[in-house]
């Protein structure tokens, strides 16, 4: 029985009343969804995503969404088992089906983790330090980045149905942003299945998530400015859809994700034998395979040194040989079906334009065999490995993607042509480059990274650890110019930015300090007669600060520390050479005398709610200190998290001022407290 997908809209499923778009499994033929041939009323989802949906994701602080994110991922994972049998359908062997419902668990368990340790307790996003605009310092800038007050429309290809909707919804709701999510009609029963996991995980607020199966209709026409489109798919669709009048009138951010004509490069230095060699036969092999060579990263070209063209083809003719299409579903088939007929169809299309001017070096795309499966009614297609000898006139093999397994050999003459071969992609996701040559490598890099969002150097030094070339990383950024689309998501902080306003907030000390809730420099300072290491975390006032005494440093502390800790430096040690440096003028402190003496000036040292110390940052030595000087500090609470119920971060901001009161040293130091 086919399944018949409903709308998730207005925090109900609405079955479809004329559920006439059939999707056929891509191994046996059957049908096995049905989707509305027409919208829901995607102005109300819109409407309820910014009235309910946001607000709630809005009054939550980041560590709150992030649980919620986490509640995602631990549902997913507790039922991926259901995926993992709908993905039969799509022609996903268990491998397939393990990088789309447990890669997508791994991005949003990822973002979880990102809101828990990177993001601020409170709602709003600090970046960077505040700037000084005004001479005296009563004047800053800062910028900041608030949740937008619209909604994130999510529209997914095909080929990850549950990865690609997890790498963009987890992103959102931890920026505050409701989603509206639109999966590719081809496999539209796996997304429609995730929501469902999603929903009954009774983890998100009411509005925070909607789902159209089918198509969209007239739904752009209802966007406004606060919303967010963030499309995957083809370079075509892209380009209709942000002609859309309402994306260009309503100034609405539009994040595309589209085609791309990845490339991997073998060094000239990896001959047959090196470990670098068998990694790219390796690569490629898999890049080809895996999803049937349905994934925007897969490697399209494949660039050889020429005198190596031969050992490639070989060895790759040999591994490819070895491949079993069939039956996903069983252990002795690698590769499943392509996701339907229409798509091998397409296919079928690419690779005649592309023998246009490659040769077919391996597998027909009219002779398929299916192991255990019948041929004839799934869409599947063997391994095609093409190769194009005259690289002048090709244009083809850098602009055609065959989205399928499908990869073309271009054989190279050095460096600087690889360089030009992979930037004929007019932009691509991913570049690897397999070498273990480190100046082959950065030279290419120096005229090649811009024209790609990710490049993998892999030699036999990381290849033990590496992710390999086809795999985005939620912490890294996925995305690529040009051809690309432009675009950019993940990269940790930066997916969750795409779904925020950063603004520019000019204003007093206090005032920023007030708004952004982290002490400012100018901003007043409160004192008063308990230490402050004699303070939970909660009663920490921001601004309050510890002044400590004065204390002489002598000539004799400098030797002392000199010999205790075995840092004789000439600075501390010898006065002639000491005075001859252009920066001292003659004996100086250690630094980290420095610090020793200003922690032995603030730290209260009777057991209380600080726990620990974990370290120091931004720490800079401004001002020497000779023998006879004198030291004092000012310790000052900057910002607190709470990151367990029972403890947080406190950060202070440390400055270190002499008997002058000039600035010696300053940096931020970072202590555990109790909550
Ligand atoms: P596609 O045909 O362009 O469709 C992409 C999405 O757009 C689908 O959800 C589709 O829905 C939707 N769509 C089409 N027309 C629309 C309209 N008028 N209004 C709103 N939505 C509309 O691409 P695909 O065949 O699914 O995916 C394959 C392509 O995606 C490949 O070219 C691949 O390289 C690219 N891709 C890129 C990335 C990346 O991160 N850069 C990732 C994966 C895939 P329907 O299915 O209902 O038409």
């Amino acid at each position: 029985m086919p399944i018949t997908l409903s709308h998730y809209v207005l925090d109900r499923w609405h079955a479809p009343e004329d559920p006439r778009i059939e999707t056929r499994s891509a191994v046996t033929g059957e049908v096995v969804a049905l989707s509305a041939s027409a919208p829901p009323d995607i102005a109300a989802a819109l409407r309820h995503a910014r009235r309910f949906g946001g607000p709630a994701l809005r009054r939550l602080n980041f560590p709150q969404r992030a649980g919620l994110v986490r509640a995602l991922a631990e549902a997913l994972l507790a039922r991926k088992q259901e995926l993992y049998e709908l993905g039969f359908h799509a022609g996903c062997t268990k491998g397939d089906s393990w990088f789309d419902v447990d890669g997508g668990a791994g991005a949003l368990f990822s973002y979880a983790s990102t809101g828990r340790r990177q993001l601020p307790e409170g709602r709003l996003l600090i970046e960077g330090e505040s700037e000084r605009l005004g001479k005296a310092g009563g004047f800053l800038g800062q910028h900041i980045l608030t949740s937008r007050q619209g909604c994130a429309v999510q529209i997914n290809a095909f080929n990850f149905p549950v990865w690609g909707l997890c790498e963009k919804l987890g992103p959102a709701l931890l920026a505050g942003m409701p989603v509206l999510i639109k999966p590719a009609t081809a496999t539209a029963y796996l997304a429609e299945r995730c929501v469902r996991i999603f929903l009954e995980a009774n983890a998100l607020p009411p509005g925070a998530l909607q789902l159209i199966c089918g198509p969209m209709g007239n739904g752009f026409d209802h966007l406004d400015g606060q919303d967010v489109v963030s499309f995957t798919g083809s370079a075509a669709t892209a380009m209709k859809l942000q002609r859309h009048p309402v994306i260009a009138r309503e100034g609405v951010r539009f994040v595309a994700e589209r085609d791309s004509l990845n490339a991997s490069i073998l060094g000239p230095d990896a001959l047959p034998g090196t470990p670098e060699f068998a990694l790219f036969v390796g690569e490629i092999v898999r890049e080809m395979t895996v999803k049937a060579g349905q994934k925007c990263t897969a490697i399209r070209r494949i660039m050889v040194p020429a005198a190596l063209l031969g050992d490639v083809e070989g060895a790759l003719k040999q591994r490819l040989g070895q491949i079993q299409v069939g039956d996903p579903r069983r252990d002795d088939v690698q590769m499943g079906a392509l996701v339907s007929l229409a798509q091998r169809a397409d296919v079928r299309e690419k690779i005649a334009l592309l023998r246009g001017e490659a040769s077919l070096v391996f597998g027909d795309p009219d002779h398929i065999e299916a192991k255990g499966a019948d041929a004839q009614a799934g869409a599947f297609l063997p391994p095609i490995l093409l190769r194009c000898d005259n690289v002048k006139s090709a244009s083809a093999v850098h602009e055609i993607e065959a989205f399928g397994p499908v990869a073309t050999m271009i054989p190279y003459r050095d460096g600087a042509d690889a360089a030009t071969l992979a930037n004929l992609g007019g932009g691509s996701l991913a570049l690897s480059v397999i070498t273990h040559d480190q100046d082959f490598a950065a030279a290419l890099l120096e005229s090649s990274a811009c024209q790609h969002g990710r490049v993998l150097v892999l030699d036999r030094d990381c290849a033990a650890e590496s992710t390999g070339h086809g795999a985005p990383l939620p912490n890294l950024l996925h995305g690529g110019p040009g051809r690309a689309g432009g675009g950019e998501e993940m990269g940790g902080l930066r997916g969750i930015m795409h779904y925020m306003q950063r603004t520019a907030v000019q204003g007093s000390p206090a005032m920023i300090a007030r708004i952004t809730g982290e002490h400012q420099p100018g901003a007043p300072l409160t004192t008063g007669a308990e230490h402050p290491f004699r303070q939970r975390l909660g009663q920490l006032a921001i601004g309050y600060t510890f002044h400590t005494p004065e204390r002489e440093v002598t000539l004799s502390d400098i030797e002392h520390f000199a010999h205790f800790t075995g840092d004789t430096f000439y600075a501390h040690m010898d006065e002639a050479a000491a005075r001859a440096n252009p920066l001292f003028g003659g004996r100086v402190a250690h630094g980290y005398l420095i610090l020793s003496f200003a922690a032995g000036l603030f730290v209260d040292p009777a057991p209380g709610p600080v726990l620990a110390n974990y370290g120091l940052e931004h720490l800079r030595f401004i001002k020497p200190l000779k023998p006879g000087d004198r030291m004092r500090v000012a310790l000052t609470v900057k910002a607190k998290k709470q990151t367990k119920p029972d403890m947080g971060e406190a950060r202070w901001a440390v400055s270190v001022t002499n008997q002058d009161g000039e600035l010696v040293a300053a940096y931020e130091l970072l202590t555990m407290n109790a909550a």
